[in-house]
């Protein structure tokens, strides 16, 4: 028996109230949405920020006191502003910043999740604080109905360098069943009403160890067949409200956009339409890639929907030898896409993207699999044609000097492209096009020059702190961020969550400032950044990489009014408080969808608000 299985039930809970709030995992019926209902129609539409560090971001690195939002935009920003027929918020000298942007995210996957998920798993840094997690989250589920924990948690975040067993899953929720499930394919434990039930199936049956694990045996990854289990049993309703949890997951973290990069998108969907259906092998990183996006969908015609949302789309065919050799007969699924799909269609809220994290695998162009290079050429080229934005994803790998032979291969391609355009007649090529490379961690200055040179821009890994191991000789693990920033290429910061890494971004705006990773062990020696420089790049950077500079990113009159309150100064607190940032308040499209409550008790539509509530 450890330690942690000691701790009380009593003690736990009493614990579990406290990490439970600095976690930020939602009270039962926690209010988030958009608009007003006709009862508050009396409310002031407009918000005022005043008495803060709001930084910018803007061309000069502004910082102001106040700001004015009126119809989901910034309208005065900085001087003298009028707080007439407005919510005035006191920020009480609270630091202020543009909402985050995430550039590369499987977003889509966290709001498809099964059970009542507790995302803010991935906050946690103890196996007591993932059970005072999954504990605070017991208040508000049915009887029978899962807690679940899936995606970016890995043992290295918590200090036991484990998963919490079944003894600490039962101490933390007796009495609904849990499941928590690794990264992108397990392994996974659970509970013991989790075990009996998974134990009660006949059909693709779940061997669950005595401790709770669920593990590949014999051959068969039982955690797959346990997710499967519970996601058949998920109804419409059900991925509505997982949607709305990870909206306000991303929210209280602080990211009010994500562009999301599906996932890796089964290749077999023009083939066996029916494969897209959840199957027993399927990892959480496989859903079905044209339906995933309908409970969202359904939120935003509802005026729900309260994060904002662009939909790349990643086409995972390769060569597929049953349709035979010729190169018109292959990439069936992204030929139809772009014969059939509007890119940068839709509004504010959510549209769609284009083709990303890559429109076909990437085969090196000296791999004996010349079909499957045949393939990967083919698609860059189908996108040049077709006028659509194009993505890869390659980081190049370290070493010295580091292998950037697929970065090259990129970077050629996206040459040639751009000549076979001209010559097809468009005068710019691909460069109205503004392809994109994502990883981006060993480009090389001359590399990151032919990228600028064609309009191109890079989003840099920020997620290797999880994994990343220090190297013997010390060399670094990438991304060489200032070389990259340096160049001058448009450059994005991502977490690429929600599987192999957390969807929390002061992870990552950490590790390009100092190199740590999660045991705080220096693996990216010499290649740090600013921590303006990281933020611009999670907020600006990004904002280019969406197409959305003009509205996004930054703290400026006319944008959309996104912003984040934060709990310290990121500016001057020390890495490790840095690193812990919680966003007090969230604001996106003029609407306040976070609310600590930190803020609260001052000026006039605080108290009118409370009372209208009714104390809620
Ligand atoms: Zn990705």
């Amino acid at each position: 028996m450890t330690s942690e299985t000691r701790i009380s039930r009593r003690n736990l809970f009493k614990a579990a109230a406290a990490v439970a709030a600095a976690l930020g995992v939602p009270a039962p019926a926690a209010a988030h949405g958009r608009g007003h209902s006709d009862k508050h129609r009396e409310e002031p539409r407009d918000l005022v920020l005043v008495n803060g560090k709001i930084h910018t971001m803007d061309d000069r690195n502004s910082v102001v006191r106040e700001v004015r939002i009126s119809d989901g935009r910034f309208a005065d920003v900085g001087r003298n502003v009028s707080e007439g027929n407005a919510k005035v918020v006191d920020l009480r000298g609270r630091t202020v910043v543009p909402g985050l942007i995430e550039s590369h995210t499987h977003f889509v996957s966290l709001a498809n999740r099964p059970g009542y998920h507790v995302a803010q798993w991935e906050l946690a840094t103890s196996v007591a604080e993932v059970q005072a997690a999954l504990a605070a989250r017991r208040r508000d589920v049915p009887a029978g109905q899962f807690i679940t924990a899936m995606g970016a948690g890995t043992p290295r975040m918590f200090a036991e360098l484990r998963l919490p067993f079944l003894v600490e899953l039962d101490a933390a929720v007796p009495d609904r069943p849990v499941f928590v499930y690794q990264g992108g394919g397990g392994p996974a434990r659970t509970n013991t009403l989790g075990k009996q039930f998974f134990e009660s199936l006949v059909d693709f049956p779940v061997a669950v160890g005595a401790d709770g694990s669920i593990v590949t045996a014999a051959g068969v990854n039982n955690a797959n067949r346990a997710l499967y289990h519970l996601r058949i049993r998920q109804s419409f309703e059900d991925k509505k409200r997982s949607a709305l949890d990870a909206m306000a997951y991303s929210a209280q973290v602080g990211v009010t956009t994500n562009l999301d990069q599906t996932l890796v998108a089964l290749a077999t969907g023009t083939l066996d339409p029916a494969s897209l259906d959840p199957q027993p092998t399927h990892a959480l990183f496989n859903l079905n890639h044209y339906r995933m996006y309908d409970a969202w969908l359904a939120l935003h015609a509802e005026g729900r929907a309260f994060v904002r949302l662009q939909m790349n789309f990643l086409h995972n065919q390769g060569f597929i030898a049953e349709l035979g050799a010729e190169i018109e007969k292959q990439l069936p699924e992204l030929r139809e896409r772009l014969k059939n799909q509007f890119q940068f269609f839709g509004d504010d809220m959510l549209r769609t993207g284009a083709i990303g994290e890559w429109a076909a695998p990437f085969v090196a162009s000296t791999s004996a699999n010349q079909d499957g290079y045949r393939v990967w050429l083919e698609a860059q080229r189908l996108c040049a044609k077709a006028r659509w934005r194009n993505e890869n994803a390659q980081g190049g790998s370290a070493g010295i000097p580091p292998n950037t032979a697929n970065i090259e291969q990129v970077v050629a391609t996206y040459e040639m492209m751009d000549a076979e355009m001209v010559a097809a007649g468009f005068p710019d090529g691909i460069k109205s096009l503004r392809w994109g490379l994502q990883h981006s961690d060993f480009a090389t200055p001359e590399q990151l020059a032919r990228l600028k040179a064609l309009n191109c821009a890079v989003s840099m890994s920020g997620f290797r702190w999880l994994n990343g191991v220090p190297r013997a000789d010390n060399a670094p693990l990438g991304p060489l961020f200032p070389q990259i920033i340096a160049s001058g290429i448009p450059a994005g910061l991502h977490e690429d969550g929600v599987h192999i890494a957390p969807h929390n971004p002061w992870f990552a705006l950490h590790y390009a400032s100092t190199g740590l990773n999660v045991l705080g062990q220096q693996i990216n020696t010499g290649q740090q950044i600013t921590r303006q420089q990281a933020l611009h790049a999670y907020t600006r950077g990004n904002a280019w990489y969406l197409n959305r500079e003009d509205d996004l990113g930054s703290i400026e009159e006319g944008k959309l009014a996104d912003l984040v309150v934060l709990d310290k100064d990121y500016f001057t607190v020390s890495d490790a408080q840095m690193r812990a940032i919680r966003p007090i308040m969230t604001v996106v499209d003029g609407e306040i969808v976070h609310d600590t409550g930190a803020l609260r008790g001052r000026r006039d539509w605080d108290h009118d608000h409370d009372h209208r509530h009714g104390g809620r």
